[in-house]
């Protein structure tokens, strides 16, 4: 009998040493990244944070813990090299034998064009129905054939290269909730003893945004029509799932520094439309927004698109979006 307890108690202690064996080492690229693969694995496991709070994504070095934790991993989400350029090849030879999940890249996400001009003016670009010819997207990068109206605020591009598409696609809601569906199915396949808690955090997580778009709607409503401009064009995807549509941007969605002909723009349409706010973010310098408030009634706020201040993990995907909300109504 006592042989018997022993050694079924033995075969349960062996079950759940093997359990937590299982849990797979993930590693997530930016926070609100983090925090949608952390509420697939709520009661399951943590993931490892690679970019920090308070770090640029569009420009960052990774430090040695950073690359630790995406050579130990067995799974990377990441949202892509439009992101962050820097990180591709670390992610090629560290995570070598990691599953990668590039997140603008699954055919399921949602993607929106890279806003070029200072005002979002609409432009042609002649290419734009061909997203895979990589010799249209050449040219597209050298910029010497683009068909803008304005030229004159296109100085920089010779310096800069960024993709097609603008890169901050989980400000998205749609696209978040996708992925917490894409998560849970890239975890369930190596860790398939877990799976009915991933799709089942999936699930409770899809509501919990469900519920997060009824509250931001209700906070963005008393404040519809008045208009903005940001920081850096980080918000169209936030924009669209909320239909709140900003009137500028003072720099590209690469972050990299305006032209001096794009303040300028900018500078006017605060001054002459009336702009209600102009945001700055943690991240960069707040100079810039000083020099297009100057002389208008525009009010400011900070503006946070990555979750600066939040502490990571599950909840910092609604937080994030609940608070930038309220600082745009604020604002407002
Ligand atoms: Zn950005």
């Amino acid at each position: 009998m006592s042989r018997k307890v022993i050694s079924l108690s033995a075969i349960s202690l062996l079950m759940a040493s093997t359990a937590v064996a299982d849990v797979p080492s993930v590693a997530a690229d930016i926070a609100p990244v983090h925090s949608l693969v952390a509420r697939i694995m709520s009661g399951v496991g943590e993931p490892n944070l690679i970019i920090p709070a308070g770090a640029s994504p569009h420009s960052y070095s990774l430090k040695p813990s950073d690359a630790k934790s995406l050579q130990e991993a067995n799974v990377v989400f990441w949202i892509g090299e439009d992101l962050t350029p820097w990180m591709e090849g670390a992610v090629e030879t560290l995570a070598a034998n990691a599953d990668v999940v590039t997140l603008l890249e699954q055919p399921e996400t949602k993607l929106l064009d890279f806003r070029e001009g200072a005002l979002f003016e609409e432009h042609d670009h002649s290419d734009h129905d061909d997203h895979d010819d990589p010799a249209k997207k050449d040219d597209h990068d050298d910029h010497d054939d683009h068909d803008h109206d304005k030229k004159d605020d296109h100085d920089d591009h010779a310096e800069h290269d960024h993709g097609e598409h603008d890169p901050h696609a989980w400000l998205s809601t749609e696209n978040a909730k996708t992925w917490l569906n894409l998560i849970a199915a890239r975890l369930s396949a190596i860790d398939p003893e877990n799976a009915g808690t991933y799709f089942a955090n999936a699930a409770k997580g899809r509501e919990e945004i469900d519920v997060l778009i009824g509250e931001i709607n209700a906070t963005l409503d008393p404040v519809r029509g008045k208009s903005f401009v940001v920081f850096h064009d980080a918000y169209q995807y936030f924009e669209t799932s909320f239909k709140f549509p900003a009137s500028g941007a003072i720099s590209l969605g690469d972050a990299t520094d305006p032209s001096p002909a794009r303040i300028s723009e900018i500078q006017e349409r605060v001054q002459n439309e009336g702009i209600n706010c102009v945001l700055s973010e943690p991240q960069y310098n707040p100079g810039l927004v000083k020099t297009v408030l100057a002389g208008t009634e525009s009010k400011t706020g900070v503006i946070d698109p990555l979750g600066v201040t939040l502490e990571p993990g599950a909840s910092l995907y609604e937080n994030l979006l609940r608070n930038m909300a309220k600082t745009l109504a604020g604002c407002l």
